[in-house]
């Protein structure tokens, strides 16, 4: 099935069979009437039956698309079905009688892998435009659809091909050849390196596009904690009241950020309470500070830097990403915006940035700031980004090249710059797949759907 299922949702569903046998399948399962031509890359209007009955199960429109010009390139039929949980089911169960199996997740791109349609990384970007959060993230994952990434990484590895090539032939032959410039070598290496440790780098933003941030908000009953929430997500979702106490549940909102998903975390403000229901309130607020990748503690600029606000402080686990932030500078007659370098605000308050819930004065200081920190540089110019899998190979082949260096500095003989570098290919074919493992695959594709 290669829409989502939902009762009730949707008009359409769309069953998809791939292999050489689904034109036979479609042809057994499916009735056109009048004189419409059974032809590739037409839709047929007509009704599924089942065969041995010839009862109508739905009517629907088939596509077919013959082997090779198909997503997998084998034959493949589509029977675009009504919506639904039941009509569709039965469909697919009539398809499966008829000699289909079920498609793994990810099966049919693994096959328009195996049978060279697309590239590893055009695969996981398939994915990735499935699971896109904002539109950024759908853009970078369509840029590598288009094969961005291939043909960024495909160039490295052409160009330390060649490189391996010089030196292969110095290995083997090296009277017969002219002597080969280790310094032009070297600096050709250094700068492959540089150019993926910059990926590498790079693959942060990436990873905040795609997978989003996880953003607790912690600070005590009544510094607007709600009030900042309403404002980023702009809907109102948490009830702002004057009574302490109030936000007892973990409220989780969901918005985008300059591109990049967030998930917000309201917590009860963390103090000592005899309340019960608080108390669990408060319980599930540390939990949000342990989970989250980044933590926005919030204060009254008009109470000032309160022991409560230290002891929450201190809550915080070491190495989180944490973000003081004063609120109701309204109130307080303080300047808004991002506060000067030492963090030391107007008021000698720990700020780092000074805002107003209220009127929404320095909201954009708040928001680039958290983002900075969270290691979203400026995702402006971001054209491609790794996934963490191929972030891990564009690492450990710099590494490598980094070992070849190494070797060069030595004075070691060739070979054993080779070792290293020949490793390095070998690593950047894994990211692309013209190198590559059953493993690999099997760890690209089953995070898939089934149906794509
Ligand atoms: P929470 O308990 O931390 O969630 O705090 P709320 O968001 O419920 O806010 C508590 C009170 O402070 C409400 O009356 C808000 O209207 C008020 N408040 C929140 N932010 C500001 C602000 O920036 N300026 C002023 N003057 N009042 C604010």
């Amino acid at each position: 099935m290669a829409t989502a299922v939902a009762p009730g949702q949707g008009s359409v569903a769309i069953v998809r069979i791939s292999g050489p046998q689904a034109e036979a399948i479609g042809q057994r399962l499916f009735e056109a009437p009048g004189r419409q031509v059974w032809d590739s890359h037409r839709v047929l209007y007509g009704h599924v039956l089942e065969p041995a009955s010839g009862e109508r199960v739905d009517e629907a429109l088939l596509l077919l698309m013959r082997a090779p010009r198909s997503f997998t390139r084998e034959t493949v039929v589509e029977l675009h079905c009504h919506g639904g949980l039941i009509t569709v089911q039965r469909v697919l169960e009539l398809v499966l009688a008829a000699g289909a199996r079920r498609a793994q997740p990810g099966e049919f791109s693994l096959r328009a892998f195996l049978n060279g349609r697309l590239d590893l990384t055009r695969a996981e970007a398939i994915g990735e435009l499935v699971a896109a959060r904002s539109r950024r993230a759908a853009r970078l994952a369509m840029e590598g659809l288009d094969g961005g990434l291939q043909r960024r990484l495909g160039s490295l590895r052409e160009r330390l091909l060649d490189q391996l090539a010089e030196l292969e032939a110095r290995v083997d032959f090296e009277e017969d050849l002219p002597p080969l410039d280790s310094a032009a070598v070297r600096a050709e290496l250094a700068a492959v390196r540089a150019e993926l440790e910059q990926l590498v780098a790079e693959a942060r933003q990436g990873e905040l596009l795609r997978q989003g941030l996880r953003v607790a908000i912690v600070g005590r009953p009544n510094v607007g904690k709600s009030s900042l929430l309403n404002l980023l997500s702009q809907r109102e979702r948490a009830i702002v009241t004057d009574l302490p106490g109030t936000t007892r549940d973990l409220l989780e909102s969901e918005l985008v950020l300059e591109g990049v998903p967030l998930t917000l975390l309201d917590t009860a403000g963390i103090r000592p309470t005899t309340d019960r229901v608080e108390a669990l309130g408060i319980e599930r607020a540390r939990q949000a500070l342990a989970a989250a990748d980044a933590v926005l503690l919030l204060f009254d600029l008009t109470a000032g830097w309160t022991p409560e606000d230290q002891a929450l402080r201190e809550l915080v686990p070491a190495g989180a990403v944490l973000l003081v932030v004063g609120n109701k500078a309204d109130a307080a007659g303080l300047p808004v915006g991002l506060v000067p370098a030492g963090g030391d605000g107007a008021a000698g308050l720990p700020a780092a940035v000074q805002f107003s819930a209220l009127t929404g004065e320095g909201r954009e200081a708040l928001v680039a700031e958290l983002l900075r920190r969270c290691g979203a540089g400026p995702l402006e110019g971001l054209q491609v980004a790794l996934n963490a899998r191929q972030r891990d190979l564009a690492a450990a082949a710099a590494a490598s090249l980094e070992a070849a260096l190494a070797a060069g500095v030595q004075q070691l003989p060739w070979d054993f710059w080779t070792i290293d570098l020949r490793s390095a290919v070998r690593t950047l074919g894994e990211i692309t797949g013209e190198e590559v493992s059953e493993a690999t695959l099997d760890r690209v594709f089953s995070r898939f759907c089934i149906g794509k």
